[in-house]
């Protein structure tokens, strides 16, 4: 068989433990022998991004901005534990909030749906994505233990010198205070990234705050959306079939339960941090979750929504046999290569990343699936696979 041409190359950025034996795994079974793969690979392992004081993040993801279509394997966030496991120079920064800061934009995480994992939530039919926004909030918060009475403001000096104060709380005794920020800039890009996704995937999209509380920070994100909307949105959204719908975000949880899915839910930062893990969850698997950040500048980088599944890595180690599910970094292939297919013309890559992504959907439904999946199935005897034996069943189908 001939193989698969590629005329441009993808970012392919390489992580850490488990993901990084899936990634070995995957590219020697189901990527190489079809395609003539063309990447340029960046070693995101934490060995690498110590030894080059974490430079390797910052030229992936600029090399993302050249190719406009990035992989990602899952990568050690260090902590404390990490420094001495890895003898780290020091407590080097997420490369996903590297990336993220580089490239700007919002996470599209949509569940993997399959006959035989039945989400717990019996009338959700179709996929939720969530939409989170990937900048500000409390993630880039600053904090305060307030020891004792005291009064705590906020202050605002303009470039002139100019100040504004607002009054945060009169303590009379030991408190907490945290101060957080947003930028309009960022707003409206999340904003026209969420438009744009939804006209891509023609399914409306949700969004909620909790402006009635927060009258001038949440109400800002509503104020914008609507704008963009209005202005840039609202035709096109008609003309596809396809609506726009604000309401409360504890309004929304409730309606989300009751919905039937098929739609993008778009989050604020910390509301999307929560909520993708519950959708994921009540979905049946972090492992079955696929991830995109997309920039609004259209570019694209691809990932699994899970860790390194640590736990797992240590077994392997050990020798033990490991029943790790793949199928959310293989989707984060076959995303980039049907994203590097659409932008280069490429029909073959894109009807290649279709025909792995049934492969690996059959093999499920099929009943064979790693060990994950085989303890929430409905099918009857599923044949639990070892993080191999999976892969190589998909091979097969493929
Ligand atoms: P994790 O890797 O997502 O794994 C947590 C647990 O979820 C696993 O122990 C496993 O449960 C289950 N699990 C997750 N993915 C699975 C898969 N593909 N197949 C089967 N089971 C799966 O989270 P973690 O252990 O908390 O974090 C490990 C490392 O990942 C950390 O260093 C963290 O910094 C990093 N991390 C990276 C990213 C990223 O790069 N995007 C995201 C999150 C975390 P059982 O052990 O019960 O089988
Ligand atoms: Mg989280």
């Amino acid at each position: 068989m001939e193989k698969i041409k590629m005329t441009t190359p993808l970012v392919e950025m390489d992580g850490d433990e488990m993901t990084r034996i899936l990634w070995k795994m995957i590219k020697d079974e189901l990527l190489i022998p079809y395609i003539d793969l063309k990447t340029e690979y960046y070693d995101l392992g934490l060995e690498h991004r110590n030894e080059t004081d974490d430079q390797v993040t910052v030229d992936s993801a600029l090399a993302t901005k050249k190719y406009k279509v990035a992989v990602k394997c899952a990568t050690i966030t260090p902590n404390a534990a990490r420094m001495d496991e890895y003898d780290l120079k020091e407590m080097w920064k997420s490369p996903n909030g590297t990336i993220r800061a580089i490239l700007d934009g919002t996470v599209f995480r949509a569940p993997i749906v399959v006959k035989g994992i039945e989400p717990c939530v019996k009338n959700w039919k179709k996929p939720i994505t969530i939409a989170r926004h990937a900048y500000g909030d409390v993630y880039k918060g600053s904090e305060m233990k307030i020891p004792g009475a005291g009064k705590v403001e906020l202050v605002y000096t303009a470039e002139d010198g100019t100040q504004t104060k607002e009054l945060v709380h009169n303590f009379d005794g030991p408190g907490i205070v945290q101060g957080m920020h947003n930028l309009n800039k960022s707003i409206e890009s999340f904003a026209r990234s969420c438009f744009s996704y939804a006209l891509d995937t023609k399914q409306d999209l949700w969004f909620a705050t909790k402006d009635t509380i927060s009258k001038k920070y949440d109400h800002t994100f509503k104020d914008i959306f609507q704008e963009i909307y209005d202005a840039e949105f609202d035709e096109k959204f008609k003309a596809a079939g396809i609506e726009y719908f604000y309401t409360l975000i504890d309004d929304a949880v409730a309606r989300v339960m009751k919905s039937e899915g098929g739609y993008i839910w778009a989050c604020k930062n910390y509301d999307g941090d929560v909520m993708s893990d519950m959708v994921s969850s009540a979905f049946g698997s972090l492992a079955m979750m696929t991830s995109v950040l997309v920039s609004p500048e259209g570019y694209y980088e691809y990932e699994a929504a899970h860790g390194t599944v640590q736990r797992h890595y240590y077994k392997h180690l050990k020798g033990e046999e490991t029943s790790t599910n793949s199928v959310a970094t293989i989707f984060a292939w076959t995303g980039a290569l049907r994203k590097r297919g659409e932008l280069d013309g490429n029909q073959e890559l894109m009807e290649f990343a279709d025909r792995l992504e049934k492969a690996t959907i059959d093999t499920i439904e099929a009943g064979e699936m790693t060990k994950d999946l085989a303890l929430i199935t409905t099918i009857e005897n599923p044949t639990v696979l070892n993080s191999e034996g999976f892969i190589k069943a998909i091979a097969k189908r493929l």
